[in-house]
């Protein structure tokens, strides 16, 4: 006979598309009922614009527009009251719910008034203000689960996502998040459906902390990945994973398959589909995960694990990022100085400022690297300081920068060893007159990134999703 306790779980994370107002949360919760014999996790998003509308709020109360900052809250605020009058017809149950938001609005009226009085919006203060979302969706939806006849709890995700340390980086204490998911076993072994917070998590003091925009997705898999779920599923408003931004390419194709290396190289360069970090828990412990539509369920969706069919030209989707700066270290006379790429590194890193990219001519006049458009001015700043003495003696002969560049990044593992691919991208960027800036290949050979100007990227990315036949 099965037992129940023996099955393992599955997360199942809903985005802020996937519960924007009340008929949303109804789909997404009939998702919920349909797997209620499978141990579901579910993993809620901010309903959609909500974080942007709270952050907004505090930019108005650091620039002291009251007014701007009382009619963002007002919105954010029947936005969640109109969803809970529309989901609970039982104005008993509507007033439960709102009971327990209200709190969480009060503590989101002392934040503000703090946020105005100080003109300021630190770091802690803007991961606090961005959690609200979360804190706040997740009351209803467990609530409207209940009401379909599941029980279910909330879970506030930063008792059981934890931080190493308060640090620039963040980085997950798996060991301590491990032990604080088996609430999360217990719960769903008792057949309570637990409904955590997305994106948000708290250092080991107990300070709020976020995991990023967009890092629901990653809240997901690192749930997924210490409880040991058997899948993992990602609930959005497209398809699955996509042979391209269909907003960039409207005939961009749902891929069915995709392994983790291709999903983690995507994500990285701008695939918005999935949040960057999301792959790695989920390879850890070899949980396949599947990307599925909320509002057209029976579709298959994409499925990322290990393995994946390459496509026949063995790139597989075409991504870009747009909001970047392109630096540029040159000079004949850094030909035999030593260690010049070295030091680039060491005084980026020692200014925190994360590179995309890096590529060295092999003559050694240049060196180029991409950094985020609010890095440019620092690195250059960082550069020229660092090689001060070589610019003194004429060794190098400049630092620039150029603003507004993108990275437009083919992905396949099948570019490893295919010959042609650098030819026919370069050869259809050429003839559409689209100047690169810059190429490179990673190391793991699974991506061909070339940059170009910002304003030639959608152009681009439509071209070479042309010239591969992806959207075929
Ligand atoms: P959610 O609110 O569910 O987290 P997101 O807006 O973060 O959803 O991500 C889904 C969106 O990602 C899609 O609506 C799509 O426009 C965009 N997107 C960008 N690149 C891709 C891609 N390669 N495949 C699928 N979607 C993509
Ligand atoms: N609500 C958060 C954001 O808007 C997290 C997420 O959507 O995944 O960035
Ligand atoms: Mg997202």
């Amino acid at each position: 006979m099965k037992s129940v306790t023996l099955l393992r779980m599955i997360v199942v994370k809903f985005g802020g598309t996937s519960v924007g107002a009340a008929p949303q949360i109804d789909q997404a919760a009939r998702i919920v009922h349909s797997m209620r014999d499978s141990k579901p996790i579910v993993v809620v998003s901010a309903m959609g614009g909500i974080t942007d509308a709270l952050l907004q709020a505090g930019e108005a109360a650091v620039t002291g527009q009251t007014r701007v900052r009382e009619d963002k809250l007002w919105d954010i605020r029947s936005r969640h009251d109109q969803a809970v009058n529309q989901l609970f017809k039982d104005r008993g149950v509507a007033v439960t719910v709102q009971e327990t938001q209200r709190i969480i609005w009060e503590e989101t009226q002392k934040v503000f008034t703090g946020v105005s009085l100080l003109r300021e919006m630190s770091v802690r203060s803007r991961d606090l203000i961005s959690s609200f979302g979360e804190r706040l969706i997740v009351p209803m939806f467990a609530q409207y689960l209940a009401t379909l006849g599941m029980e279910a709890e909330t879970v506030d995700a930063r008792e059981v996502i934890i931080t190493l340390e308060e640090s620039d980086f963040l980085l997950v204490d798996f060991d301590e998040t491990r032990k604080r998911c088996q609430k999360l076993t217990k719960m769903a072994n008792a057949g309570i459906v637990p409904v955590v917070t997305g994106f948000i998590c708290s250092t080991p003091a107990g300070v709020t902390t976020t995991l990023g925009r967009g890092g629901s997705d990653y809240s997901a898999s690192i749930i997924g990945s210490c409880v040991k779920a058997k899948e993992i599923q990602i609930w959005t408003d497209v398809n699955g994973v996509m042979t391209a931004d269909p907003r960039i390419v409207p005939k961009a194709r749902v891929l069915e398959r995709v392994s983790y290396k291709e999903a983690a190289e995507m994500s990285y360069f701008g695939a918005k589909v999935l949040h960057p970090q999301t792959i790695m828990p989920a390879v850890d412990e070899n949980i396949p995960i599947r990307i599925k539509n909320t509002f057209a369920p029976d579709v298959a969706g994409t499925l990322i694990s290990a393995e994946t069919p390459a496509h026949q030209y063995s790139v597989k989707t075409v991504t870009s990022i747009t909001g970047m700066t392109l630096v540029s270290v040159e000079g004949r006379g850094m030909i035999g100085v030593p260690g010049v790429a070295g030091r680039v590194f060491t005084a980026t890193a020692r200014n925190r400022i994360s590179v995309l990219m890096f590529s060295q001519g092999s003559s050694e006049q240049h060196i180029s690297l991409v950094v985020n458009r609010h890095d440019g001015e620092q690195t250059v700043k960082a550069l020229r300081r660092e090689f001060e003495t070589e610019i003194e003696r004429r060794r190098i002969d400049r630092v620039s920068s150029i603003s507004e560049i993108a990275i437009i990044a083919l992905v396949g593992e099948g570019i490893k060893g295919a010959p042609g691919v650098a030819a026919r991208a370069f050869g259809t960027l050429g003839t559409a007159a689209i100047n690169i800036l810059m190429i490179a290949q990673g190391s793991s050979e699974l991506n061909l990134s070339i940059v170009v100007r910002e304003k030639d990227s959608p152009r681009a990315v439509q071209l070479l999703h042309e010239a591969f036949e992806l959207g075929v």
